[in-house]
Formats: structure tokens, C-alpha cells, sequence
């Protein structure tokens, strides 16, 4: 098996999807190649941090205060903008009349 396949296959190595015969044609390729070899532990390490979840980033403490309060202070100036009750097109029951008719 080509380094090219073999790098290829690693992630489904990883998951168990590869056929018997592809296994060994793998596993034998990566005791001969170093390459192949630290690419598989990359992909393994990569899968070992995503799994404990050490790549996630934490949001800092106060991100949901200001993000509230700001949204807090957003709510009534919204409520001034918005159209009156009852102006909004359709809102008459019938079709809204072209200014051309
Ligand atoms: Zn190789």
C-alpha cells in the first residue's frame, strides 16, 4: 500500500471501517514507515483532544453578563422603533392598495 493510501485510510483505520485485507495492508505499511507511522499518532492525538474536549475554548466568565445586558438594554429601545399595533401591512384584513389604482 502507497503512503498516499495509507494516510488516506487512517482516519477510517481509526474508526474500524476498513475491510480485513486493507487492515493488514495498513498495519503492515505502518511498521515499515515512519511517515504513515507518526501520521497515524497525529490523527490519534487529534482524536484524544477532541474527545476530552481540551481543544474547546471556555468563554470568558463575564461573555454572558454583558452578552444579557445588552440584549436587556436593547428590548425596550425596540419596542420604541417598532410600528404602531395595527399599521402593519395586511393587518386591515384586505390587500394592501396600490397608490397606482
Ligand atoms: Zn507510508
Amino acid at each position: 500500500m502507497s503512503c498516499e493510501l495509507t494516510q488516506r485510510f487512517v482516519p477510517g483505520y481509526l474508526d474500524g471501517e476498513l475491510d480485513l485485507v486493507r487492515t493488514i495492508e495498513m498495519e503492515t505499511h505502518l511498521k515499515s514507515c515512519a511517515a504513515c507511522a507518526r501520521e497515524l499518532e497525529s490523527q490519534q492525538a487529534l482524536r484524544e483532544a477532541l474527545r476530552r474536549g481540551s481543544l474547546a475554548y471556555a468563554a470568558p466568565a463575564g461573555l454572558r453578563v454583558r452578552i444579557q445586558s445588552s440584549l436587556g438594554a436593547s428590548t425596550p429601545q425596540e419596542t420604541l422603533n417598532a410600528p404602531a399595533h395595527g399599521t402593519r401591512c395586511g393587518s386591515g384584513g384586505g390587500r394592501a392598495r396600490s397608490p397606482y389604482l
